[in-house]
């Protein structure tokens, strides 16, 4: 429980570490002393500058991020990356193969179909209620493939790919918007990765693009045949240093902010391991109640941000709710799609949260079986 008397389980937007939104509200009216808001600021400021270098230097520091990959911040949420994406890299006549692996991955796959471009399912789990990872050796990769699309942490069904060392010849591209900084990646083993920022990373408004430099030249040409607008195109956001047009200024300050948080906190192997340990406690509650919880995913591609199970009596699963509410556990609902109980416990939720939430799920089980 934070200052503010609650413990945020919501999956996004999500939980921002205290400290952070503190830190923003005394800034708020004039940041550095400056006489402005970040609010009011041109993004062409100086002060604007150091702001949005801030942002991707953390990024950079926490990842990785080696120099042959670009840092973009853009608009319209990952969703739109499920556009930008086919319509800057599969050139006409091509194609690319989608991992499906729970429904943002299958949107991700069918918005490429929607804007024209060919979208092959590379492999797919939907058959077994995605409930789990498949392995590599299941990614049938063609060889002229622009790229090959994972989801790299499925949010609703609470599903995530624990093994993330490929072996593909071509290029790999992740939505990581639910676990992008939960762990330390070889950011090197992507041509791109995006996330909308609203989970481990900062507030909604501003998508983080990490994308090869080398490979947005062809996205350049391909854009440029399609007569994509302006907006649409890699290659413009990264000549203009992601400022083609205004930019979420507000968004890429509070990335800069978390981004700061999370290397304070020791960086990635730090949130792995309490991602880790957070994770434990939410599935040792499930595992250890005798079927009274039932985890909707196969132990070994469980999610360590988002663990779902269900209550097999709607009545009691209500009462849980409910209860869990007066406690101040709150966002605990299943996304509306599939129901059930998910407990999103993205990098700002402390381990505390989890472990008082365990408390709670195993005297409620006591009760209610
Ligand atoms: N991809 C994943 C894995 C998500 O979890 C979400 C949102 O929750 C999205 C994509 C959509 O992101 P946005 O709302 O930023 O468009």
């Amino acid at each position: 429980e934070d200052r503010r008397g609650v413990y945020n389980f919501n999956p996004g937007p999500a939980a921002l570490p205290e400290e952070v939104l503190r830190r923003a509200q005394e800034e708020l009216p004039s940041y550095g002393g400056g006489g402005l808001s970040v609010l009011e600021m041109s993004h062409r400021s100086k002060a604007y500058d150091e702001i949005q270098a801030r942002a991707e230097l953390g990024l950079r520091r926490l990842l990785g991020i080696p120099d042959s990959h670009r840092v973009l911040f853009l608009q319209g949420g990952a969703s739109l990356q499920f556009a930008m994406v086919p319509l800057n890299f599969i050139p006409e006549g091509g194609a690319a193969g989608y991992v499906v692996t729970g429904s943002w991955a299958e949107k991700a796959y069918q918005e490429a179909d929607k804007v024209g471009c060919r979208a092959v399912v590379a492999a797919s789990t939907k058959e077994e209620g995605y409930r789990r990872i498949p392995s590599w050796t299941e990614v049938q990769a063609d060889a002229a493939w622009a790229y090959v699309h994972i989801t790299t942490n499925n949010t609703i069904v609470g599903s995530q790919w624990q093994d993330l060392r490929h072996s593909l010849s071509i290029p790999l591209v992740a939505d990581m918007s639910s676990d992008i900084c939960s762990r330390p990646v070889r950011v090197e083993d992507f041509h791109l990765i995006y996330a909308g920022a609203q989970k481990n990373i900062g507030p909604a408004g501003v998508t983080v693009v990490i994308v090869r430099e080398d490979w947005l030249a062809q996205a350049e040409e391909i854009a440029k045949a399609r007569k994509l607008p302006t907006m649409l195109r890699y290659a413009v956001h990264a000549k203009n240093d992601s400022r083609y047009n205004t930019p979420p200024v507000f968004a890429v300050y509070l990335v800069a902010l978390v981004a700061e948080w999370t290397l304070e906190q020791g960086g990635l192997t730090a949130m792995e391991a309490r991602n880790r340990e957070k994770a434990a406690l939410v599935y040792g509650a499930i595992d250890e109640s005798d079927g009274f919880y039932q985890g909707v995913i196969d132990p070994p591609s469980r999610s360590w941000m988002n663990a779902t199970f269900r209550i097999a009596d709607a009545e009691v699963k209500k009462r849980f709710l409910e209860e869990a509410k007066e406690q101040g556990f709150i966002g605990l609902n299943g996304h509306r799609s599939v129901g059930g109980i998910r407990v999103s416990m993205y990098n700002a939720v402390p381990v505390e949260a989890c472990a008082k939430l365990r408390t709670f799920m195993d005297d409620f089980r006591r009760r209610y079986r």
